[in-house]
């Protein structure tokens, strides 16, 4: 390809103890979790609010925080959001969690909850814990002393800013900065998925009669291909999400099978709310980390697990997260979190959704405090010390054997 040098000079904005980029919940709790530690934080975000997939992507339910046998497993931040996103709009949590005890029961503990009012939520709590919020503003290129990112250039309404940091945490969800900074990283495959909401008539009826409006809201799909690919069309291809070209062909695609569904309905019976405000891809690219999470290391212990985290389809299965899959030995100061740790095939999917993307979001945000209040490379911190904090925070960091279940 032909090549271009761009020579240019840009303003150097701040110093930041941390830069977190992207603002899912991942990084929403990397940021909450440093600025609760007394660092002044930096969270840049692309789009126009918090939560990612979470909230602007429609992905509007909490996978389980528990094993299905009654046992909550995943807690600390990851409970905290649950309970925070259902405060004021939708909430499903079974009655025998409403109060978030564990009880011996069959039923999970989850819950849908309304995205946006949860993505106001989190605008103010991080406001409110003291993390500058730059919204509409992406975060372009690390800057490499070798492999030291000296801090990040965005790019935003403001023009090219270099913005010097500490710590730099990736949460775009796509392993953007780690990318670019030379970093090992594997890409992924994804499906053609693309879930909008609509008002229907019908919807309507049906909120009138309960009493309640989300009742009147539903899904409208483009492409409907489920997390196993069922429904993938044979002359559609998989997108790796990572370049314009993927993202650009996954929306069209997407966007015309949409419209030609709706070409065929009732125009008076039903309106478009909502298009995905992000592309609805599971795993776009992920750091090659320093451990990579297997599904065959289910029930398996972890000296430096950061998280114990339990699977959202086989109700028995857990696991525990090492802090190796959120690093890269050599790389001082840069770590990931969220659906871009480190993890292969199934062990992907159970580790990228909203709990445990919390988790490991919280768990950077420790680590990276404690890099910084030691002086040591974020991949050779201590990590009885990071696991002792944690457990302060009130994560379960190993699982109990006594909740192993060899049959499910
Ligand atoms: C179709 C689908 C269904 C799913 N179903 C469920 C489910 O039912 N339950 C569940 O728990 N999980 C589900 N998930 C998974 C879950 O939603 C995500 O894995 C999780 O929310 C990821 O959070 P994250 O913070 O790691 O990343 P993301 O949500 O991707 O957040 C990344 C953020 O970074 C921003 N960003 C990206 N690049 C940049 C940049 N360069 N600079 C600045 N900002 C940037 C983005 O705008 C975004 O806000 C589903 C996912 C998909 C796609």
């Amino acid at each position: 390809m032909e090549q271009y040098t761009l020579q240019m000079q840009i303003p150097v904005r701040g110093q930041y103890d941390v830069i977190v980029a992207g603002g899912g919940v991942a990084g929403a709790a990397a940021a909450l979790s440093a600025a609760r530690c007394g660092k002044k934080v930096l969270l840049t975000e692309k789009s126009t609010m918090l939560g990612g997939l979470a909230t602007m992507g429609l992905i509007n339910y909490f996978e389980p925080l528990c094993n299905g046998r009654g046992k909550k497993i995943i807690s600390g931040m990851a409970e905290e959001f649950l309970l925070e996103s259902v405060k004021y709009g939708w909430n499903t949590i079974p009655p025998q969690w409403k109060d978030g005890q564990s009880k011996e029961t069959t039923a999970r503990y989850i819950t849908h909850y309304s995205p946006y009012i949860f993505a106001l939520q989190l605008t103010e709590m991080l406001h409110n814990a003291g993390v500058t919020l730059l919204f509409d503003c992406n975060a372009m290129i690390p800057v490499m002393e070798g492999k030291h990112c000296a801090g990040v250039i965005t790019d935003s309404k403001s023009g090219l800013e270099l913005y010097p940091a500490k710590m730099v945490v990736d949460t775009t969800g796509d392993a953007d900065l780690l990318r670019r900074s030379g970093m090992p990283t594997v890409t992924g495959q994804n499906y053609f998925t693309y879930i909008g909401r609509q008002v229907t008539l019908e919807g309507c009826r049906k909120a009138l009669e309960t009493g309640e409006a989300r009742q009147a809201v539903s899904s409208i799909c483009g492409g409907g291909a489920s997390l196993y690919g069922n429904g993938q069309p044979e002359d559609v291809p998989l997108f790796t999400g990572t370049t314009a070209e993927s993202v650009s062909e996954y929306l069209i695609r997407n966007q015309k099978v949409m419209l030609d569904k709706l070409k065929k309905q009732d125009r008076l019976a039903r309106e478009v709310t909502t298009l995905p405000a992000m592309p609805q891809f599971r795993t776009t690219c992920r750091i090659d980390g320093d451990y990579t999470l297997r599904e065959e290391d289910k029930y398996t212990h972890f000296p430096d697990s950061v998280a114990a985290i339990c699977d959202f389809d086989r109700r028995n299965f857990l696991y525990e997260v090492p802090y190796r899959t959120l690093t890269r030995a050599g790389y001082d100061n840069l770590i990931t979190a969220g659906r871009s740790a480190a993890a292969v095939g199934y062990a992907w999917d159970i580790l990228r959704v909203i709990p445990p993307a919390i988790i490991t979001g919280q768990a950077a945000g420790e680590a990276v405090c404690q890099a910084i209040d030691t002086g040591k490379a974020i991949w050779d911190i201590d990590i009885s010390h990071l696991q002792n904090t944690l457990e302060t925070r009130g994560v379960m960091i190993h699982f109990d054997n006594n909740d192993i279940v060899k049959e499910d």
